[in-house]
């Protein structure tokens, strides 16, 4: 339950939850939001749901949906896609970023992000906008969808870490060093069910863009979200992008009470790295100084700032780049990439032999880019899992934008010991070229590739169910739909995608579903981590897969289950796992009351008598006896 702190005790969330809060239960908190944003990969999903729900127009103050995760367009249903999603925002009222306009969570922190308000965005970096004291959270397709119909959002109450920057940074420390550390030391788990706030006298030292690399990287912390103070900095930022009148002041009172906190002291850190394939395996660069690098990336939306670049661009003004090194340059945005031509900083890379990359999320989610076998190769990324960049053998090393443009000179990996101060103008340019306003009329365009979402279903009606797969612990959502990226274009698609469901685990999973009428899926410990992509239970609900018996579930994986009406239960005696063989069938008793009063539901066969159970909210319970989230929002469940 979520109870208001005294006034002289306030964090920033306190002070954002209670000027938005619509209305609260035991579990939940329900809160207004502002703003929304998609990307394409995850945007595609959102609209097919927004479009079900049958609105007029949405009911946030503005919504964006942003083309830039797959915007090389090498198959024409990546085009179809785009085009759907343009038509989409057109006829809802959202302005659409254009391909080639920039990274979602750069360009929205530079023209629309606002202190104070609360944003809602279909990627999990979306926490990026807490640089500039906007509470901003990362959430699946349906909730965004869902936000953007009714403007609501339900969130359970977090604990709070107070994360106090003491101290200056030395020359040749970066905001993605101060990161590392904090990854360091709190782990990727360190952040999980919780809000961290940034205070201190060190946060004076951080520009918002700076700022914004430490609430992106949150994300890696695990944290719901992270967010900065507003202040004179904030106001100056705002101030350049034109866009003075969107600041406001936000301040945690000085007796804030928080659940943790973390003092880091800027003057004692050195430039950091995170080595393959975890960004908490972090360690100084001087530890691996001298490693030989193939390739540097430098950009994304953790390191692709105006500022980040003119640092890049000083470094490399009359210098050359290794022979032996591949560096490629992305502009986090179409704001950023117009400045640098204007003021020469591209042509500087362009001489010292950095590839140019248009504004977008590219060789990050291994568009393009991937490295040698068994290459080095440096990012100022966000993240280096195993695989991810294209090259399973290759080791991404996470860095600074300094560590990353000095090591492309030198060939090997070099810590920087000195950054020149930029100077930065007045007044950014500001290139709105690629956004495009709504006219509220247009046509929605669908081609072939757009297909309708799968047919919901009331759990109530099960009377058997037949296990279609039996899988081990810690089952990911890459397991259950793979994410590789020449799966990307379809993820519009879920007939296509489904024919990929499991099919590294059990390449017969797909084929054997047609045959059942309705699945059962068994699971141990943790069964759905990682991505919070709801494909991952959107491709099973077309499958038929009805109930999901785990030992335990992951958070978000467990609310999409729920989303898409398929029933997400926990074994009683978790030793029962032992006891189910592939394809037995089960009659299923007490489903209905097992949802909606909390008793146990039973699976029997001649063999077994499996106890289990559901534990939800009312809201969650009442979504999963009315078909899914859609349904629910369709009847008038939110009003
Ligand atoms: Fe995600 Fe990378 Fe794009 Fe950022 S740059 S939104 S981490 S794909």
């Amino acid at each position: 339950m979520y109870t208001k702190e005294a006034s002289h005790m306030k964090s920033l969330f306190d002070k954002i939850i209670d000027a938005h809060l619509i209305s609260q239960t035991e579990d939940e908190i329900c809160i207004k939001v502002h703003q929304t944003l998609t990307q394409d990969t995850t945007g595609t999903m959102a609209y097919l749901q927004l479009e079900a729900m049958q609105i007029e127009k949405v009911a946030t103050e503005l919504s964006v949906a942003y083309i830039d995760h797959n915007t090389l367009q090498t198959v024409t249903e990546n085009a179809d896609d785009h085009e759907y999603i343009k038509s989409c925002a057109d006829r809802f009222g959202i302005i659409l970023s254009k391909a080639g306009g920039g990274i979602c969570h750069q360009v929205h922190l530079e023209r629309f992000a606002k202190p104070t308000k609360v944003l809602l965005g279909s990627d999990s970096h979306t926490p990026t906008a807490g640089g500039i004291g906007m509470l901003a959270i990362g959430a699946g397709g349906l909730d965004v969808a869902t936000a953007m119909a009714t403007g609501k959002y339900f969130i359970r109450n977090p604990k709070k870490m107070k994360i106090q920057l003491d101290g200056i940074p030395s020359p040749g420390v970066t905001a993605k060093d101060i990161i590392l550390v904090i990854l360091q030391k709190l782990t990727v788990k360190g952040g999980v069910g919780y809000i961290i706030e940034y205070g201190g006298e060190g946060i004076r030292s951080l520009d918002v863009p700076d700022r914004a690399v430490l609430t992106n990287m949150g994300a890696e912390l695990g944290a719901t979200t992270s967010i900065f103070p507003s202040d004179s900095i904030t106001h100056a930022f705002l101030k350049r992008q034109n866009r003075e009148s969107d600041f406001t002041p936000l301040y945690a009172e000085p007796d804030a009470v928080y659940d943790d906190t973390l003092i880091v002291n800027l003057s004692e850190i050195i430039p950091m790295v995170a080595k393959p394939h975890a960004p908490d395996n972090v360690t100084s660069v001087s530890e691996i100084e001298g490693l030989k690098v193939n390739q540097v990336a430098i950009g994304s939306c953790t390191n692709a700032s105006f500022s980040d670049l003119m640092q890049v661009a000083a470094l490399l003004k009359g210098k050359q780049i290794a022979s032996h090194v591949s560096l490629s340059i992305t502009p986090g945005s179409s704001n950023v990439y117009t400045m640098l031509a204007e003021n020469g900083a591209l042509s500087d890379m362009i001489k010292a032999g950095a590839r140019i990359l248009e504004p977008s999320c590219g060789p990050c989610i291994g568009m393009g880019q991937s490295p040698i076998s068994e290459g080095v190769s440096l990012r100022t990324f966000n993240r280096n899992f195993k695989g991810r960049c294209g090259t399973p053998s290759a080791g991404v090393y996470l860095v600074s934008p300094l560590t990353a443009a000095l090591s492309a000179i030198t060939g090997q990996v070099t810590a920087p010991k000195t950054a020149q101060q930029i100077k930065l103008p007045k007044k950014f340019t500001t290139n709105d070229s690629f956004l495009v306003q709504p006219t509220c009329k247009g046509e929605i365009v669908r081609g072939p590739n757009i297909k309708p979402l799968p047919d919901s279903f009331d759990v109530r009606e099960i009377k058997n169910v037949k296990v279609g797969l039996i899988t081990e612990d810690n089952i990911t959502t890459d397991d259950i739909v793979p994410s590789t990226s020449s799966l990307l274009p379809f993820r519009s698609n879920i007939p296509y995608l489904s024919e990929y469901c499991f099919k590294n685990i059990d390449p017969e999973f797909p084929e054997r579903c047609k045959s059942m009428d309705h699945v059962l899926i068994i699971g141990g410990k943790n069964y759905g981590q990682g991505s919070s992509r709801e494909h991952a239970a959107l491709v099973p609900l077309y499958l038929k897969v009805r109930i999901v018996l785990a030992k335990s579930f992951a958070r978000i994986h467990r609310s999409n289950l729920i989303n898409a009406g398929i029933a997400p239960i926990v074994f009683n005696n978790p030793d029962d796992y032992d006891l189910i063989t592939p394809e037995m069938t089960f009659e299923v008793q007490g489903l209905e009351s097992a949802i909606s009063e909390g008793t146990n539901v039973f699976l029997t066969n001649d063999k077994c008598k499996i106890a289990a159970h559901f534990t939800g909210s009312e809201r969650e319970r009442q979504i999963l006896l009315n078909r899914g989230y859609l349904n629910y929002i369709k009847i008038g469940g939110l009003s």
